[in-house]
């Protein structure tokens, strides 16, 4: 009895309940563009002058076992705003502007389920959904956009800065439109134009907290950065003394503590759910203009874990423990009901993939609601899946990085590696950088997360083994 007394006395004081009165928390959802995993100095990364992310970070709880769904842009994007593999809802690879496909305006955003429960809804960023207009964040449930509608490498530029014609591909792209609702306000025709992207952003998610601070809103702020082309702005260029990648990466910490210091200066911080996280892994075919992995197995465009596995602070003073870290499981999809749980709203009508992960921002002891995580890249292969530790690889063609001249420096990109992976098992929890096969030790795990791959073919196919999905949605179409 006296155990049991204790143990309750116990839970009083390191539970931290939320009072049932306290009004619905805001949502800061700050997203980067190719950030990998090693690019932290709080997720042991080399140091960079990042003192608001490692203050998040000891505010909060770092999860480090935290996957995007996919390593690419609009399949990342869409699994983080529907709460579903991005194969779910249609979406693969990264829409161009020629995209006669897009996040289908039937499916549930993050943002629709907060408009429904009253919140103002705003994106300052990239968007990468489908640019047409039946398709853009206005039309997905955001009461204001201000950003670009694709990644801001798809314009008529050379990574030099210079003008590009049309014998080369890329000189076919329009002029980068930055949208402000459906319009474009104005046009991004050189680098300089792009190195204030990460100070207007900023500056109009200060505005937007200030213009909302009396209600509760959902500000998702998905930076451009540090996707290539590189660029910061007058106040950032060549402060960091660690080449201009360390100073992008300086002036997005200084936006996050402009965030911070917004929600500070209206009394918000206690009563907003803040989460940092990334798209995709570093896309090392850019050398010293990519991020880093950690470690980590390749990086952006591949199925390893360099390209999926990336940071994820979250942060609620009095709601999530100070200085936590979190190692369990988790992903991208998991991010939609996490938010519905926290401001009580309805979960999409459709089924989706994620799953609340309160039992670990809670700290509960024993929680682990995610065991399974299935690595789905290219149209729709299943090239991997994952469940506690293990994650067990299926033949397959794989961009690489691994072969002489596959990265290059300064904005110019390397050359485009492929090569064959065979069948092979990985034990993640001894061996995160995936080099040692464990197939023919452990058969018994390979038959079993075999198995278990084949449940999600049957649900969500895969082209590799020419298996249609029957849980697959139409994306929306242009007709
Ligand atoms: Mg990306």
């Amino acid at each position: 009895m006296q155990y049991l007394f204790t143990f309750f006395a116990l839970t009083a004081i390191f539970r931290i309940e939320k009072p049932a009165d306290a009004p619905p928390p805001n949502i800061v959802l700050i997203f980067m563009d190719d950030l990998g995993y090693g690019d932290l100095e709080c997720y042991g990364g080399y140091p960079q002058h990042t003192p608001n992310l490692n203050r998040l970070a000891a505010e909060g709880m770092r999860l480090t076992n935290y996957y995007a769904a996919q390593a690419v842009c609009s399949a990342s994007r869409a699994a983080l705003l529907t709460g579903c593999y991005p194969n779910r809802v249609g979406i693969s690879g990264a829409l161009n502007h020629e995209s006669k496909i897009a996040l289908h305006p039937r499916e549930e955003t993050i943002a629709e389920l907060l408009k429904a429960k009253g919140y103002r809804t705003g994106i300052f960023g990239k968007w990468h959904l489908g640019s047409r207009e039946p398709f853009l964040p206005l039309q997905q449930g955001f009461d204001e956009y201000f950003g670009l509608p694709y990644s801001n490498d798809m314009w008529p530029v050379n990574y030099d800065g210079t003008p590009l014609d049309t014998t080369n591909y890329r000189g076919r792209y329009p002029i980068l439109p930055l949208m402000e609702g459906n319009q474009p306000l104005r046009y991004l025709k050189t680098l300089d134009d792009q190195a204030d992207l990460t100070k207007v952003y900023t500056e109009r998610a200060v505005r937007f907290i200030k213009e909302n601070h009396e209600k509760p809103f959902f500000l998702y702020l998905p930076h451009a950065m540090p996707h290539v082309p590189l660029a910061a702005s007058q106040n950032f260029r060549g402060k960091s003394g660690q080449g201009l990648f360390g100073d992008v990466l300086m002036e997005i910490d200084w936006s996050v503590g402009e965030v911070m210091r917004a929600l500070e200066m209206h009394g918000l911080s206690n009563n907003t759910l803040f989460i940092f996280t990334s798209d995709n892994g570093p896309w090392r075919t850019y050398g010293n203009h990519a991020g880093s992995t950690g470690g980590l197995r390749e990086g952006k465009g591949t199925a390893w874990d360099g390209g999926v596995k990336v940071p994820c602070i979250m942060r609620w003073p009095g709601r999530i423990a100070a200085g936590s870290v979190c190692n369990k499981l988790v992903a991208a999809m998991d991010l939609l009901p996490t938010i519905a749980h926290a401001c009580k709203a309805d979960l999409p009508k459709e089924k989706i993939d994620g799953v609340s992960l309160w039992p670990l921002l809670d700290a509960q002891p024993g929680a682990n609601p995610r065991t399974e995580f299935v690595y789905y890249y290219d149209r729709n292969n299943l090239k991997g899946i994952r469940k506690g530790q293990w994650k067990l690889v299926f033949p397959c063609s794989s961009q690489t990085y691994l072969h002489p001249g596959a990265t290059a420096d300064d904005g110019f990109p390397g050359k485009w590696g492929k090569t064959e992976v065979p069948l092979a098992l990985y034990d993640l929890s001894s061996d995160p950088a995936e080099t040692i096969d464990l197939k023919d030790r452990h058969p018994d795990v390979v038959t079993e997360l075999s198995a278990l791959a084949d449940k999600y073919r049957r649900m969500l196919g895969d082209d590799l083994v020419k298996v249609e999905g029957t849980e697959v949605r139409a994306p929306g179409k242009v007709e």
